[in-house]
């Protein structure tokens, strides 16, 4: 977990490819139903591009479908999901289902104005959807993705604007910071500072959950 501009899908990358998890991570799942040009993808865009999150049912309903097509026992590293406490309730209940259970939330913290420089300044690869940001961490080739050489572009996402910008930022105070605050409480919850080079990041990270 952790504020849009934290790194979150990035580090998950990461932490995927170390480990042999699946990233499920909600945000790309609707970008791909968007460009498949499904009724799912239109009905997420219109939330998306005010900064809003998709409703509940809806994400969760997608959340499902995704976990059942996964082989028995894949372990899963939920990249921007649970955002709310009733998705968070409801993934119990997904994984009650299949007798798993969460091995731990890592929440990576930025500080505000960090998150608004590099939000600002985000690009996405059209084909992996690799995250960049153009003040933060470039591709090392202009417009070119270093992980799969797809195109780069620093438009690529309409929730971009400082005014959506803030309004996810907002959103994410009031609806998914009790999400952080209910695993709180359950002593589940990993802190890690998202602030500085990524591969320490990483390595923060994998020493909190180790
Ligand atoms: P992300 O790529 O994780 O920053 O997500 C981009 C946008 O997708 C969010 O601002 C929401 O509009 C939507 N979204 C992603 N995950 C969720 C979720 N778990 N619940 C509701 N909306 C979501």
């Amino acid at each position: 977990m952790g504020p849009p501009g934290s790194g979150k899908g990035t580090q998950a990358r990461l932490l995927v490819e170390r480990t042999g998890a699946y990233q499920l991570a909600t945000g790309d799942l609707f970008r791909h139903h968007l460009g498949a040009g499904t009724s799912l993808g239109t009905l997420a865009k219109s939330y998306m591009d005010t900064g809003a999150y998709v409703p509940d049912d809806v994400t969760v309903r997608m959340v499902r479908e995704k976990l059942g097509e996964l082989p028995a026992g894949q372990r899963v590293v939920f990249d921007g999901f649970p955002r709310t406490v009733p998705q968070a309730d409801a993934l119990d209940g997904l994984l009650a289902e299949r007798g798993r259970s969460l091995a731990a939330v890592i929440v990576i913290e930025v500080p505000r104005d960090e998150l608004l420089g590099r939000l600002g300044a985000r690009a996405t690869c059209a084909s992996c959807q690799a995250v960049y940001s153009l003040t933060v961490r470039p591709p090392r080739v202009a417009g070119v993705c270093d992980r799969c050489g797809g195109p780069v572009s620093g438009t690529a996402r309409a929730d971009e604007s400082p005014d959506i910008v803030r309004k996810r930022l907002a959103v994410y105070g009031e609806q998914t910071k009790p999400v952080v605050d209910h695993y709180e409480r359950r002593g589940l919850v990993k802190r890690v500072s998202g602030v500085g080079e990524i591969e320490d990041i990483t390595r923060r990270l994998e020493a909190a959950v180790a």
